[in-house]
């Protein structure tokens, strides 16, 4: 029976096909096709796994076995019996085996999608007893997993399967084409989202998380359809249910009928219509009606995202967030020798646009392993994230800013910091950059000339940017942050999101004097959160003066269409009528 699960719209358009529930696991769990000559060793990559599992629950059964009930208390070694039980159990290790052979998944994948489907069962029984090893049962995947990772294969996408569109025909006819997988999962990690980089999925739908949490962030820097807040959808839905994820209304459809196939394939299809209609403009330059010139730049996660930038017509990289190069690498952090490679890979790739290379920016909502996400403080948000993290640790610190100095031997590199507050740390951190480079002096490296810039992301930041500006070369507004921070809303909590409003007047006024100050001081400023990609916000913020905007590559040539449809001059006294609103939401709607 159809029915429909409302969310947040993260990235637009349509994806139609079948739903890959992924199990929410604390361990980061790989997703790839394997070569059909594959099969063998992965399951025996699941079997040997699971064998040091079970050798290691029969190791401490032995070394309890002579304790008395005070150490070794019934309820442990019943536990142990149930372990056992659940690891050698068939259903699990026969549907693992099915996943890897009839569906080529590889075997973490296998494993965590049998438990979903065992956990189903679980969660249908009606002894309490019985449905509460559903945790136990959670907790042996995790193991066989951890136990997995010391010999995980290369991630790769099996070429023998290749995604195609299926037409309405296969859709109705035929379920075993290959169709696109959606992927529903409960919640997912920024690190967990970069890894589906390398993935098949045309789609992503979670139970939790905001419009600019960064999970949806990386979603739609994938360009693919994304729904996040659309809740319980990991358990409404079943493992390879047809699906549609509508990414511009936020709407999963679950097991639709033919006539709503039919009308979002329509409506699929028009969307492609106007993205290919909007190619067009990639190599007309983003000047206004007016004839004032805009600058479009790109945010990036990764080196290798620079030349999609460069084919969206990107004019360099506003915003390259460098913490994605440290996460999910279990505690160990990239050397100067890596992330100066890295970096590089970034300048070299704009073929001499500007990159502008922001410091680490971990905490919050992008722990850097699970270890960090079990230290997690009260009030991550609130913590020691971003610049805060990178004085508490000086090495940490010393080794990126070298390694982003040398990468600027290579091209146009600017340097910008996130999280700042106070004129101490603006101080403080100005010293380490002179030290940096001093060490680079020391040690004889070649390294190139940065502009220094910072992130204005806090209330307090944007109401002292004069004291900013007397120390940076330039300004760049994460509004993602300042939002969440001016009206208390944590950006990544769904519960809270209607809440989540970038057009409040509170918010618009710090925007608009941060832009106001640099300009009246001629220092150049950018605006890299969310908004600035937004086309609904386009207009506005062309009206507060802002000249440069830096998005997803996806969102640049939409943005300048926008442009090219405006004249900045007449919407300056438009935008301050706006802004002096009582609720400039209604506004905007009337425009
Ligand atoms: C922002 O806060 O707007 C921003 C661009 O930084 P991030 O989204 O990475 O916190
Ligand atoms: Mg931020």
């Amino acid at each position: 029976m159809t029915f429909s699960i409302h969310g947040l719209a993260v990235a637009r358009g349509i994806a139609i096909g079948r739903a890959v529930l992924v199990a929410s696991s604390r361990v980061d769990v790989a997703h790839y096709f394997i070569a059909a000559t594959e099969v063998d060793a992965e399951i025996e990559r699941v079997r040997s796994a699971r064998d040091a599992v079970v050798n290691e629950i029969h190791r401490l059964q032995a070394s309890i076995s002579h304790m008395g009930p005070k150490e070794a208390p019934q309820e442990l070694t019943a536990l142990l019996d149930v372990h056992l039980m659940l690891l050698n159990d068939d259903e699990l290790s026969n549907g693992v085996r099915h996943w890897i052979k009839d569906r080529l998944y590889n075997a973490e994948w296998a494993l965590t999608t049998q438990l979903e489907v065992i956990a189903r069962q679980f969660d249908e029984m009606e002894d309490e007893y019985l449905r509460g090893r559903k945790a136990d049962l959670e907790q042996i995947t995790e193991k066989v997993l951890r136990a997995m990772k010391g010999v995980a294969s290369p991630v790769v996408v099996a070429p023998s399967r290749t995604l195609r569109k299926p037409s309405q025909q296969d859709l109705l006819l035929d379920d075993t084409v290959d169709v696109p997988l959606i992927l529903v999962a409960h919640d997912l990690s920024p690190a967990d989202m970069l890894q589906f980089k390398q993935s098949v999925f045309a789609g992503f739908v979670t139970d939790v998380g905001g419009k600019t949490s960064h999970t949806a962030i990386v979603a739609r820097s994938l360009d693919i359809p994304a729904v996040v807040g659309a809740r319980l959808s990991s358990q409404l839905v079943r493992q390879d249910d047809w699906v549609i994820i509508d990414g511009d209304a936020g709407v999963l459809v679950v097991d639709p009928s033919p006539i709503v196939l039919a009308e979002y394939g329509f409506k699929q299809r028009q969307g492609e219509l106007e993205r290919g209609r909007l190619t067009r403009l990639l190599h007309t330059p983003a000047v206004t009606m007016d004839g004032q010139k805009i600058e479009l730049l790109a945010n990036i996660e990764m080196p290798e995202d620079a030349l999609g930038a460069v084919l969206a017509g990107a004019v360099g990289v506003g915003l390259f967030r460098s913490e994605f190069l440290f996460m999910g690498r279990n505690g160990r952090l990239p050397n100067e020798e890596e992330q100066y490679l890295a970096y590089r890979r970034a300048v070299e790739g704009m073929q001499g646009l500007p990159v502008t290379i922001r410091t680490v920016d971990v905490g919050a909502d992008k722990p850097l392993d699970e270890s960090q996400q079990d230290n997690a403080h009260l009030n991550p948000a609130l913590g020691l994230r971003a610049i805060r993290w990178s004085l508490a640790d000086p090495a940490m610190f010393l080794t990126q800013l070298r390694a982003i100095l040398r990468a600027a031997a290579h091209g146009p590199v600017n340097l910008l910091i996130p999280m700042l507050v106070h004129a101490g740390e603006i101080r403080h951190t100005m010293a380490m950059i002179d030290r940096a480079r001093v060490e680079l002096d020391n040690r004889g490296i070649a390294y190139g000339p940065v502009k220094i810039g910072a992130m204005i992301e806090v209330p307090a930041a944007a109401l002292i940017v004069k004291v900013f500006l007397k120390y940076f070369d330039f300004l760049s507004i994460g509004t993602n942050d300042l939002i969440q921070y001016t009206l208390a809303i944590d950006r990544t909590d769904e519960s809270v999101a209607h809440l989540y409003d970038p057009l409040h007047p509170a918010v618009l006024r710090l925007v608009a004097q941060t832009i106001a100050e640099c300009r009246a001081q001629g220092k150049p400023v950018s605006l890299c959160g969310e908004m600035a990609g937004d086309v609904s916000l386009t207009r506005l913020l062309l009206g507060m003066g802002l000249r440069s905007f830096s998005m997803h590559p996806a969102q640049i040539l939409a943005v300048k269409q926008e442009v090219l449809r405006a004249d900045a001059g007449k919407l300056t006294a438009w935008a301050q009528q706006v802004m002096a609103d009582d609720e400039p939401g209604l506004r905007m709607t009337r425009h």
